[in-house]
């Protein structure tokens, strides 16, 4: 199995999501420039996840080096009649460690319910693959104060079978859907209490040493200028980065940012 994502130490976790961007040669070229860059990133965890198409090479491309390769979405199933769809094993067999469950723009766009993010966190699971999940309130459920009712049935939902050894290995990321491609981040104070609400929830059911070890992003508007104030928050262990992720210079900037940041 692999082995839980819970370290005492928490140290910056930095996920780029390219979502439907770049050929096979834009993502070899980005992955390569990140890789060269990683070379002065150490005391971070540094995960791309491009496109399905691109997944195979850009693992080629960061072999040897300590980045690390997640897909954007997985079907529930290993293996069948599931046109257009991709399974755990082809994701384990492209090279993937990693993988984002239940993004916004799929819960929103495709109509993924949690009752699919849930099935295609086991599949994850199943497949030793580290689940990304993503969740957050949209801004009406912010503006009405449903923000950590949101929060609470999205978290529940999703772990609703799962066992303390399979929460354990999972990452949450706290990405409010106002906030995702908006320009508009959460403040770090907002970021922080959600934050701090998703380990408390963690607490409640799996107890505090798997919450303390949790690793937990903030997504949302993600740039070079915004990392370092949102990374001062003590829950705030990382980010999925989408936009900014794109530029080699940006996603590097917003890892050293991040490092800097969570030394002091
Ligand atoms: C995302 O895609 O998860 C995301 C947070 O996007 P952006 O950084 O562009 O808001």
């Amino acid at each position: 199995m692999i082995q839980g994502k819970k370290v005492a130490s928490r140290i910056p976790f930095i996920a780029g999501n390219w979502k439907m961007n770049k050929t096979i040669q834009g993502a070899k070229a980005l992955a390569a420039a990140v890789v060269k860059a990683s070379l002065n990133l150490a005391g971070s965890e540094i995960v791309l996840c491009p496109p399905f198409t691109a997944l195979y090479e850009v693992a080629k491309t960061i072999e040897g080096s300590p980045v690390q390769l997640g897909a954007q979405d997985i079907f529930w199933e290993d293996s069948g009649a599931f046109t257009g769809e991709i399974s755990g094993p082809m994701l384990r067999d492209a090279g993937c460690q990693y993988v984002i469950v239940g993004h916004s723009e799929r819960r929103q766009i495709m109509g993924e319910s949690d009752d699919i993010v849930s099935r295609k966190l086991k599949a994850a699971l199943r497949n030793e693959l580290h689940p990304i999940l993503c969740l957050g309130e949209t801004l009406e459920e912010r503006e009405r104060g449903l923000t950590f009712e949101r929060i609470r049935a999205q978290l529940n939902l999703a772990l609703r079978d799962l066992d303390q050894e399979e929460v354990a290995k999972i990452i949450i990321a706290y990405e409010p859907v106002w906030a995702i491609g908006t320009g508009r981040n959460a403040t770090p104070e907002q970021a922080q209490e959600a934050h701090h609400y998703i380990r408390q929830i963690l607490a409640e059911r799996y107890g505090e040493e798997l919450a303390s070890c949790a690793i937990i992003l903030y997504g949302g508007s993600v740039k070079a200028e915004n990392a370092a104030s949102l990374a001062e928050k003590e829950e705030v262990d990382g980010f999925l980065v989408g936009g900014a992720s794109l530029e080699a210079e940006s996603f590097v900037k917003i890892i050293k940012n991040s490092i800097e940041v969570k030394k002091r």
